[in-house]
């Protein structure tokens, strides 16, 4: 039988014995998937600022080298905006070297240090005060802050139910055509409706991990895909 998964349109089909209680595709999906990873908020009792200056780090970088990256910026003291600010901005070029594009990087958490100095009293925790929208405007507001960069900081740090989309959502979004565009703002609103609020922050690392473990940009690993009879994707290789 097809079903769809997104909207009322049939986006992902699948041949299947009638289940007692139908429920979406992308239910049938996320259930399977949820099984399969145990995932952890890897933000969780690590301080708001250094959370922050991690995702900064992280963008265009894999997960290993910001936390060895991190591991040597932790290695000078605390990271805060004071601690930041008072580093010789060459060390800590030197320091994100291995992330990439450190020269980009370290003027734009130089002047985030600056602001939240300034704006903050360098308390990034006075964020958790304001609503969701108003603490992602006031994010997005900041260099090299954007939408995906604010949901990440607004999941793992102040708990909200943004759903933030990375490189590998983005692909699995556009493989099982969740979203009518490949618009950042399309892409959360549409697995907002299929995710529930106290499980997104869960349902973002999940999805990820399987983007990492399975479906892969290049050559996903469809012989072991645990959802290979419910996807329909173009790129699905024949078993
Ligand atoms: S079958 Fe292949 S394309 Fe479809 S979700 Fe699995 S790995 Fe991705």
């Amino acid at each position: 039988m097809s079903f769809g998964i997104w909207a009322g349109r049939e986006v992902i089909t699948a041949t299947l014995v009638p289940p007692p209680v139908q429920p979406t595709a992308f239910q049938r999906v996320y259930q399977v998937l949820r099984r399969r990873y145990r995932v952890r908020n890897w933000a969780r009792g690590r301080n708001p600022f250094d959370v922050l200056v991690s995702i900064i780090i992280s963008q265009n970088s894999t997960d290993l080298v910001t936390a060895r990256v991190m591991t040597a910026l932790r290695s000078r003291g605390a990271i805060t905006p004071k601690s930041l600010l008072v580093m010789p901005p060459r060390t800590l070029v030197e320091i994100l070297k291995p992330a990439g594009l450190a020269r980009q990087k370290v003027p734009r958490i130089r002047e985030i240090a600056r602001r939240i100095l300034r704006d903050y009293g360098g308390d990034l925790d006075r964020l958790k005060t304001l609503d969701t929208a108003t603490a992602r405007e006031s994010l997005m507001r900041l260099p090299g802050v954007g939408p995906k960069t604010a949901d990440v900081w607004l999941a793992m740090v102040a708990r909200r139910d943004t759903m933030p989309v990375d490189t590998h959502i983005h692909r699995l979004a556009r493989r099982w055509r969740l979203a009518p565009s490949e618009n950042y703002e399309d892409v959360t609103e549409a697995l907002k409706k299929l995710i529930p609020p106290r499980s997104r922050f869960r349902g973002h690392l999940i999805l990820i991990e399987f983007g990492r473990d399975i479906c892969h940009a290049r050559n996903p690993a469809c012989r072991e895909c645990p959802i290979y009879r419910l996807c329909d994707a173009a790129e699905r290789r024949p078993r």
